[in-house]
């Protein structure tokens, strides 16, 4: 007897055997995925983890329905990673193995298919093809269990892998924009006409179809290069129309069929990295001698010192070696400029991965990589481009090491991607190199403490100054009334200044959503969501309400909710507050705004940037999205509108990430030519925090925070896992918690902290409380997970908590 250990995509701890023939045996390998059933009717594609000969003594082992791949799709060092990720963010393999794999690859029973508008070809179909091509003829979407009951058989998978691949259908997916696969139309001869006999014929008869024969006569022409031909080219050769075309397919003389075409293309690489000046030369040879003793080296570069040309140097060198590189940027950063920069020098060795890109896209640059495809030797990623096929890794480089995008809370797994990126070169054999301007007081720690190399790079590129920055007082600005609405009058000042430079302004409020939230001048009340414990935000745009939570909407009321009066005030302290002042104290120029809200869409946000760098924009108004990593050679002043707003955070983090934001917005000022301008406006000018920022005093930030984090037991000192417990019912899980909480204190003691609710403690009406365990630095890490796991399902064993849910996140910060 021959079984297999599957991997499912779904929260089990376990991986489940099912049972194959011995050709089945013989012909799997680890990595490649079949089609099984499981539980009462679910059918899902699980990936193969282990082949073997033991029965399970616990259950049957049910049979496979079928093989789904011929070679592994995912390969050694991923499971292996897998399985890091799945222990130490305790979580199932099946929750990995659904983050991992674009969901083209995880057809399961429920999976919803649609029919793609693009494809016409209906010929060309088998007659199971046909049968769901006609189906969603009818019916706009099907799920897998549908189809199969359509075609009257259970093993319906590859039918369905074939028609995605063939882009006769596509996958439902809700949160990605639609993607519609960009098909080429190619003609052949029909197979009738292969003789040279044939051919002459078929002239003859065309002798009166004039057009018709001079589009056979066109394809000989362009058939003489061997290559497929394009419909579109022949129609140009031969001079017909499309119509021609298609009355020569119907004749059976011609056919129609079609390749799908990369889409992610790029042309003009330049291969022509520029001169490192003196200061990068030295760091970059100082990275590589860290590389010699260290698998991780830490850059801490100053914003504009030229961090990109360095990484430049240091991929090439890779590539030269024939390996692979992978680049991870926070999101955000991603849609933009440091694209274009590298495809200039890198052109088609580049594949981008993030999380606006279709699955048709992300199943591209899988596969590309996978195949260790030239077009795939650097990928510029997003968080999760960590689990794409890398067989060959030599080098990866996390730029802005400190952003907090890269740890993915919701859903599991809980993974920090420079965390697990570490893992991955390990397994590879190849270097890592964390790049920042401020780094994480965790990597720097750990640069400290020797377990990572460390470089510096103190100097701008062309010797810019650092931006020359300066607080101002917002009480005594209030006191001698030189407030005009948000603007200090010195404020003012230096933005009209900068303007009839004829340069350009950033101005930097701080996250959408805290404010502008509604009250009542009368009786103080706000707006509350009916689904979440929270305010709602006014959005003057459309002159609603909303919630950040759950995107609630509703108008915005005339009167108060609470007391009737009609004295709701809405002039709250949001970027778009601030663009409408604007627009007003400088009407003779262009204000821009860059929010979420002005950013949806796939290219929102890089429209927005190219504006600015094209100077239509005067003065940009936006979020912390301003500050990643940005590089605008125009910009002589950047505004800080409000710096409290970030100090007075409950986060242990808050005021490192305060020292982060202002320092990398300062950046974007004064980068090319001349000295910048930065003006933060605070009501505590003598905050420590605010002190080490107008000095850009990185060391005096990170020992006064380091001091705090001992103090407080905080990373990188101790390190925390948080547990969030969720239900629709108060008391069910107050109850629960308060259980939980007891269990946790007899194992871990005085190392508890809570329960308590978190600042919105109800969510899509969800109630949520929250537990931390802290881990004292002596403690062993695995042994605590271990006694957490145990508690744990103690908990889910008492059959009132079950339905509660319980979420696991190690490193919750
Ligand atoms: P960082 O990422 O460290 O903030 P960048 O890599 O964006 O800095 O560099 C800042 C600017 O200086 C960019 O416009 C870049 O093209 C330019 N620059 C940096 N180094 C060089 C160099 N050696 N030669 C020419 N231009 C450079
Ligand atoms: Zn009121
Ligand atoms: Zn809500």
């Amino acid at each position: 007897m021959h079984f297999i250990d599957v991997i499912l995509p779904i929260p089990i701890q376990k991986t489940f055997t099912y049972t194959v023939t011995e050709d089945e045996a013989n012909f799997l390998q680890k990595g490649m995925r079949v089609a099984v059933s499981f539980g009462k009717s679910k059918m899902y594609s699980a990936l193969v983890f282990n082949i073997h000969q033991t029965k399970p003594t616990l259950y049957e082992a049910k049979e496979i329905h079928q093989i789904l791949d011929e070679t592994p799709l995912v390969n050694e060092q991923q499971l292996q990673h897998w399985q890091w990720i799945s222990n130490y963010y305790m979580c199932s393999l099946g929750d990995v193995y659904r983050a991992s794999l674009p969901s083209a690859f995880l057809l399961e029973s429920e999976t919803i298919i649609n029919k793609n508008e693009a494809f016409t070809e209906e010929a060309i179909l088998t007659d199971d093809a046909y049968l769901i091509f006609e189906a969603l003829q009818h019916q706009s979407q099907l799920t897998i269990h549908q189809v199969a009951a359509i075609l009257g058989k259970k093993k319906v998978m590859p039918i369905v892998n074939q028609l995605l691949k063939e882009s006769v259908i596509t996958i439902k997916e809700e949160i990605y924009e639609q993607y519609k696969p960009k098909l080429v139309k190619y003609v052949r001869l029909h197979p009738a006409y292969t003789s040279d006999e044939s051919l002459n014929k078929l002239l003859e008869e065309l002798a009166r179809a004039k057009k018709q024969r001079e589009a056979v006569l066109g394809f000989f022409q362009l058939s003489t290069s061997k290559k497929p031909i394009k419909a579109k080219d022949l129609e140009t050769k031969a001079n017909v129309s499309s119509t021609i075309l298609k009355s020569l397919v119907a004749k059976n003389i011609f056919e129609f069929y079609h390749i799908q075409i990369d889409r992610i293309q790029f042309k003009g690489a330049t291969n022509d990295l520029k001169i490192l000046n003196e200061y990068q030369t030295k760091t970059l040879s100082e990275i590589k001698e860290s590389f010699n003793e260290k698998e991780v080296t830490l850059l801490h570069g100053i914003t504009s010192s030229g961090k990109t040309e360095v990484y430049t140097k240091l991929i090439q060198e890779v590539l030269d070696e024939e390996k692979q590189v992978l680049f991870l940027l926070p999101e955000i950063a991603l849609t933009t400029q440091i694209i274009t920069r590298l495809q200039f020098y890198f052109g088609e060795q580049i594949s981008v991965f993030h999380s606006k890109y279709s699955m048709n896209e992300r199943v591209e640059v899988w596969n590309n990589v996978l195949e260790n495809k030239t077009k795939a030797k650097i990928i510029l990623g997003a968080r999760s481009s960590i689990f794409l096929p890398f067989s060959n890794l030599g080098l990866i480089v996390v730029d802005e090491e400190h952003e907090t995008s890269y740890k993915q809370f919701e859903p599991s797994p809980r993974y920090n991607a420079r965390d697990a990126a570490i893992v991955l070169a390990k397994i590879h054999k190849a270097k890592v190199l964390l790049g920042s301007a401020t780094p994480s007081l965790e990597s720097y720690f750990n640069a400290q403490q020797n377990k990572y190399g460390f470089v510096e790079l103190n100097r701008r590129h062309g010797n810019v100054q650092m931006p020359k920055i300066e607080l101002i007082d917002l009480k005594e600005k209030q006191r001698k009334k030189e407030m005009n609405g948000h603007f200090s009058d010195r404020l003012l000042k230096l933005i009209q200044e900068a303007l009839d430079a004829k340069e350009q302004v950033i101005l930097f409020q701080n996250r959408r959503g805290f404010s502008p939230v509604v009250a009542c001048k009368t009786c103080g009340t706000s707006p509350q969501c009916p689904n979440c414990d929270v305010s709602l935000t006014y959005h003057k745009f459309k002159h609603e309400l909303r919630c950040h939570y759950c995107n609630y909407q509703r108008a915005m009321p005339s009167s108060c909710g609470a007391c009737g009066s009609n004295t709701l005030d809405n002039k709250g302290f949001g970027t778009e507050q601030i663009e409408l002042e604007l627009k007003e104290l400088f009407p003779n120029f262009k204000i821009g705004r860059m929010d979420l809200d002005t950013t949806r869409g796939k290219h929102g946000y890089q429209k927005i940037i190219a504006a600015f760098e094209a100077r239509e924009i005067d003065v940009l108004v936006g979020t912390q999205m301003l500050s990643k990593g940005l590089d605008f050679d125009n910009v002589s002043l950047v505004g800080v509108l409000n710096a409290d707003s970030m100090l007075n955070f409950p986060d242990f983090r808050a005021h490192e990430r305060a020292y982060d934001m202002m320092v990398q917005v300062s950046g974007r000022a004064g980068r090319a030519k001349k000295q910048g301008n930065v003006a933060i406006q605070t009501y505590n000018p003598y905050h420590q925090i605010l002190q080490q920022v107008a000095t850009t005093n990185y060391t005096e930030m990170y020992k006064e925070q380091l001091q705090e984090r001992w103090q407080y037991k905080y990373p990188p000192y101790y390190r925390l896992i948080k547990i969030t417990l969720k239900h629709k019912d108060y008391n069910k899980v107050d109850t629960g918690v308060q259980w939980l909480a007891k269990a946790l204190q007899n194992s871990f003691g005085e190392y508890v902290l809570g329960p308590t609710a978190p600042a919105v403690s109800r969510i899509r009406n969800q109630y949520i409380k929250n537990i931390v365990i802290k881990i004292p630095p002596k403690q062993h890490l695995s042994i605590t997970k271990k006694q957490l796991q145990k508690i744990k399902n103690t908990f889910e064993a008492v059959k009132d908590f079950r339905p509660i849910r319980f979420i696991t996140d190690v490193d919750a910060y």
